[in-house]
């Protein structure tokens, strides 16, 4: 006999909210009606100017949560550069930092993008409906009800068979759990503060040709630093991240003064600053982001917490994004393992997902130190570090960003194996872990 099929509610089109429509749809189409409520306007109705925006490097991780879904890759990496390393800018000479493994360098939006026409081109009402400007407000688990506010102040209640909340680390599903459920959730200001940057990534006239095929990053000091990624038609788009106490802007009133700025002190990047990018940069907003740490990512067998709902972390090691998309994989591997029980899926997740995500918080906390003395030895790991491993790789365990970026061990296993190194920076440091 034919059950009725159940239904899905995904608060938050991000990509680990969307990564999961396709999963659910992809293994059991007929069982699964998904609908996707975001609070922001529809993106393919959004100019670009008006969309916030940062690349997203794509590793391993990433790319597997891709790969489950039959040429979803290859629509994204259309829009994307593949990036075979880092290149680390100083005044007077540049190094590189090859990796292993490509990355895939993408606008956030783009990939968002990207997976909405793969999900509406794929499947249709009422297989999977969307919904823009609909902000989750209040929850009635009991009732199994979820509530949404449009920006004209319409409410509508909605009734769920599963309510995932894929609604980033301000997400309100987590806060209403945390506020009437009893979950336990703590949230820390990271200390680093970043504005979007969009450069040229060629400057003809100064002889600059920027590696299209590269990451590119400079350190200015442990307050400063710039990272950027190739995007298609010759761009760089990146993150200009600062001390959140020290904000180097805060003395730049006209544009000269912040092509002055990056002549000085970012001759490189400096030279593919057009004047009216300088201006756009002075009146960019300062983003501040924040770390999210909870004990499980579950309520009952009907709510769930995914990404940075559940486990925002500091973008300095770039897992953020690969995390939450690992997120579907691993859900996608316990419904198969439990025939699609949500009751045995959902506190497994938890178990097996929150030592990870505790872990990622403290790689991304303390991979990357903050005095000048251990940024010297974080390159030299990461260099000489490497030949070593090569040569003696029994004495010499693979430095940690290699380890995050070029394998898919589990987090909580990069962390044993690096706790010699990320026990060091932290002692170096002051940030205080918010749940422990
Ligand atoms: C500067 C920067 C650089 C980064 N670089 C990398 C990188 O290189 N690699 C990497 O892996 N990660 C990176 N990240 C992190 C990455 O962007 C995030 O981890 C990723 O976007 C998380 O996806 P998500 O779907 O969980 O959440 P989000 O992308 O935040 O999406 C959440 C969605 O929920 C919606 N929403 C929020 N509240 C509500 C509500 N109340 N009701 C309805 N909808 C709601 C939002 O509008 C949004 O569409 C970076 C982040 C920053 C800031």
């Amino acid at each position: 006999m034919a059950t009725s099929p159940q239904k899905i509610v995904i608060v938050g089109a991000g990509p680990a909210g969307l990564l999961f429509a396709h999963y659910l749809l992809h293994r059991r189409s007929q069982q699964y009606q998904v609908e996707i409520y975001d609070r922001r306007p529809d993106p393919r109705q959004v100019a670009v100017s008006e969309r916030r925006s940062f690349p997203i490097s794509l590793q391993e991780r990433g790319l597997q949560g891709l790969r489950g879904i039959p040429d979803l890759e290859a629509a994204i990496a259309q829009q994307s550069l593949p990036c075979q390393g880092t290149v680390v800018h100083n005044k007077q000479r540049s190094r590189e930092i090859r990796r292993q493994n490509t990355v895939l360098a993408i606008d956030r939006n783009t990939l968002v993008l990207v997976l909405l026409e793969e999900l509406s081109r794929r499947y249709a009402a009422p297989q999977v409906q969307l919904r823009f400007n609909h902000a989750c407000e209040t929850l009635d688990a009991a009732a199994q009800t979820v509530c949404f506010k449009t920006p004209d102040s319409q409410e509508s209640a909605v009734h769920y068979d599963r309510l995932i909340g894929a609604d980033g680390a301000g997400s309100q599903v987590r806060d209403l759990l945390a506020a009437h459920h009893g979950l336990q959730s703590a949230q820390a200001l990271v200390p680093d503060a970043y504005k979007s940057i969009f450069l040229a990534r060629t400057n003809p006239d100064q002889g600059i040709d920027l590696a299209n095929n590269r990451i590119h990053t400079a350190n200015l000091n442990q307050d400063v630093r710039i990272v950027l990624a190739p995007q298609p038609g010759d761009r760089l788009h990146g993150a200009f991240v600062f001390n959140a106490e020290k904000n180097p802007f805060a003395d730049l009133t006209t544009p000269t003064a912040v092509q002055a700025y990056f002549a000085e002190h970012l001759p490189t990047f400096g030279a593919l600053l057009s004047d009216a990018e300088a201006q756009a940069l002075l009146e960019r907003p300062v983003a501040r982001l924040t770390t999210i740490t909870c004990d499980r990512f579950h309520e009952g067998d009907r709510i769930l917490l995914v990404g940075d709902a559940a486990h925002a972390v500091s973008p300095s090691i770039g897992q953020g994004c690969n995390s939450a998309l690992e997120d579907i994989v691993i859900l996608n591997q316990l419904l198969d393992r439990y025939d699609d029980d949500w009751a045995q899926v959902l506190p497994q997740f938890s178990q097996q997902r929150v030592p990870d995500a505790h872990a990622l918080r403290d790689l991304s906390d303390y991979a990357f130190p903050r005095t000048p003395l251990l940024v010297l030895e974080f390159f030299l790991r990461l260099t000489l570090g490497r030949k070593l491993h090569q040569w003696f790789p029994q004495q010499f365990q693979p430095f940690v960003f290699d380890l995050v970026l070029d394998t898919n061990l589990s987090y909580a296993e990069v962390l044993r194996r690096s706790s010699g190194w990320i026990n060091k920076v932290k002692r170096s440091m002051t940030v205080e872990s918010p749940l422990t």
